[in-house]
């Protein structure tokens, strides 16, 4: 018998690989994971948790203007870009700590590396070889890089957290999770931002309410839409950067964000050493027990590009460990009403399906709204509205979507989402006593 270096070797200490290596590792097998950069991947080093808290230095900025309607003296506030960045570096650094320990005390080697298949069962770490009678890839994603010209002038996402100063102008190419989410991170801060995004709205596949009224309060603040258009050039001139539109518009600002998605990280990953089969965007296809066509070899994560949040590839890893290792063959991932936020500001929380998509699954739909003025706006004077919605399926009455725009949505919509997933009918969120005074309790009295 073959006798390999490690039971199961993992590519990529990021949200998927940290959490099947440590589940892993506990089943009581030789386990290993390669990491080419920080412990953590995407969502501790360049994704939720720095944006986080760049959104809450943002939500700062308005709050301190609302509170003056409250009685706080509220005189020669400033901001300093360069605090938030630094106090953010020692939390992240304190975090890729915290995962170095946890897979240490999990017992998994960590080899710090970029690898790549040599075969299926082999790869070279930076020049080590490691052997595997099982391989996990999670090695996430990356942004999409634009293609036109004067491309170079634009940054993406994983930039924006290392900027040197807070830019004066920002234009933000994309109207998906990341540029909606940075263009309240900017304007928040002080920042004028103009969002130029392909579409006839922003964030394409919310709920169509949602859109339009997300995009109504964010102009109010205002942030710029320009819709229907695409950017055909960038170039600079002095310190400045001038966006040329396909309308010929030129818009002459500080920095460009461009935040047009993202794409599986594989392109050195020696996938056709080990005749792993994949998409032409690199794309790793695994079928539903993640396994991909060389059936000792697995993926999860952003890497397969399918539901790209990080509770779904620690899930995933999670999941496949427990298959694999401890012989649960049964267990599954519950990719049905995931909740999801957008931190913008207001926020976005929802769940299950929109109103358009319900329409197109049932024949019989009812929705029940509310917008309303949160309490805190009666005297903070800010015109800030919030908007909920539920979309119940009027022959079972059960709940198929939850959807709010308003402040704490994303807190509100977790609970929610359990909620939905039990198959709550109108009739049961009807039937709870509220909690008052509070915004979430509109879910539960909206009768039309
Ligand atoms: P990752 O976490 O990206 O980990 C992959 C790891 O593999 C990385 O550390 C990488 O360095 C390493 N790697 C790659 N190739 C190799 C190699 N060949 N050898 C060794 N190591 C390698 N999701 C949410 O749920 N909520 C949010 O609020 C949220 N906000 C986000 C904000 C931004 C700006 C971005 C970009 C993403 C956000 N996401 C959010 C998405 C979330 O970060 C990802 O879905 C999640 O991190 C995916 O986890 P993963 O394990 O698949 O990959
Ligand atoms: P998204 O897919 O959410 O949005 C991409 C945006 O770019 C869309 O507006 C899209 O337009 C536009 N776009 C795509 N290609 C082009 C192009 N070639 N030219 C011009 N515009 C283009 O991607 P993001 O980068 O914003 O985020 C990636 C993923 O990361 C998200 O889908 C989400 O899964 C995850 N994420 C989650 C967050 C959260 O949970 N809060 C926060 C941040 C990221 P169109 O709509 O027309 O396709």
């Amino acid at each position: 018998m073959t006798s390999y270096d490690y039971d199961y070797f993992v590519i990529g200490a990021g949200s998927g690989g940290v959490r099947s290596s440590r589940i892993a590792a506990g089943h009581g097998v030789k386990v290993g994971i390669a990491e080419a950069a920080n412990l953590g991947g995407t969502c501790v080093n360049v994704g939720c948790v720095p944006k986080k808290l760049l959104a809450y230095a943002s939500d700062f900025g308005p709050a301190i203007q609302d509170a003056k309607g409250f009685g706080w003296k509220i005189d020669n506030v400033t901001f300093d870009w360069g605090t938030l960045i630094a106090n953010k570096d020692i939390e992240i650094s304190r975090l890729n700590g915290i995962y170095e320990t946890i897979l240490k005390n999990a017992g998994v080697d960590l080899i710090r590396g970029y690898a790549k298949f040599v075969d299926a069962h082999k790869l070279d770490i930076d020049g080590k070889i490691v052997t595997a009678d099982k391989i996990m890839i999670a090695t996430g994603g990356k942004p999409r890089k634009p293609s036109y010209k004067g491309a170079e002038h634009a940054i993406v996402s994983d930039d924006a957290f290392y900027l040197k100063e807070l830019p004066k102008h920002v234009v933000i190419e994309g109207a998906g999770y990341i540029g909606v989410e940075f263009a309240h991170i900017f304007h928040g801060m002080g920042s004028k931002v103009t969002l130029i995004h392909r579409g006839d709205q922003i964030l394409r596949g919310f709920d169509q309410e949602i859109r339009d009224f997300l995009a109504l309060e964010i102009k109010k603040q205002g942030i710029k839409i320009i819709l229907d258009t695409n950017i055909d050039e960038i170039t600079q001139k002095n310190e400045k950067k001038h966006v040329k539109t396909d309308h010929n518009d030129v818009i002459e600002c500080d920095l460009v964000l461009s935040a047009i998605g993202r794409v599986p990280y594989t392109q050195n990953l020696g996938l056709d050493n080990a005749k792993i089969a994949h998409k032409e965007n690199g794309q790793i296809i695994v079928n539903e027990d993640y396994q991909t066509n060389i059936p000792h070899i697995y993926a999860v994560g952003d890497v397969t590009d399918r539901v790209q949040l990080t509770p779904v590839a620690i899930a995933e890893g999670h999941v496949l460990a427990d298959r694999l290792f401890n012989n649960q063959p049964e267990r599954m991932v519950s990719y049905n009403n995931i909740a999801t936020a957008v931190f913008s500001n207001p926020p976005i929380g929802n769940v299950g399906l929109t109103e358009e998509n319900a329409r197109k699954k049932y024949s019989n739909i009812r929705c029940f709204t509310a917008n309303f003025k949160p309490m805190i706006h009666t005297l903070s004077g800010r015109d800030e509205r919030t908007f909920m919605k539920l979309v119940v399926d009027q022959d079972t009455d059960i709940v198929v979507g939850a959807h709010i725009c308003g402040r704490d949505a994303p807190e509100m919509m977790q609970a929610i989402g359990i909620a939905v997933n039990c198959k709550a009918t109108k009739a049961d969120f009807d039937r709870t006593i509220g909690i008052h005074p509070t915004s979430a309790e509109e879910f539960v009295t909206m009768r039309s």
